[in-house]
């Protein structure tokens, strides 16, 4: 299920463009175009919803594994999983989404090697 008007339902759709990291029949991960540290990452259902409430629990079920992966990939020790729902809780854009945040390892940096498949 996609919303025209939704620009995470565009990106899915290969209609804006965007760093994709992986993607399977349910899921789809990409870098955030304003990351807050380099690495950071977007985790979406292909099933349009605004809230977590609104998404089917086989499309839940898939997308922590692949926020793990995508985690590991960044090859970062300390990161941030997190996911917004609604104004009061910061989230802008009406699409379900992880984000994934690496934090950077002062001593050796971020080993991050693309795509994380
Ligand atoms: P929220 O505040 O809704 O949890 O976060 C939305 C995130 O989506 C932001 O970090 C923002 O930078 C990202 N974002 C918004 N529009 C686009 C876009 O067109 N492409 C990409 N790659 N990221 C986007």
């Amino acid at each position: 299920m996609t919303s025209p008007a939704c620009i995470f339902c565009k990106i899915i759709k290969g209609d804006i463009p965007s760093f994709k990291l992986f993607e399977s029949d349910k899921v789809f991960a990409f870098l955030d175009i304003q990351p807050l540290s380099r690495g950071h990452a977007l985790v979406i259902p292909k099933f349009h919803g605004a809230k977590l409430t609104d998404i089917p629990d086989e499309y839940l079920t898939e997308l922590l594994p692949v926020a793990k992966k995508i985690a590991q990939a960044t090859g970062a020790e300390d990161f941030n999983v997190l996911q917004n729902n609604g104004r009061a809780a910061h989230q802008l854009v009406d699409h379900v989404h992880f984000h994934v945040i690496p934090k950077p390892n002062e001593k050796e940096g971020l080993g991050i090697s693309w795509p994380a498949q």
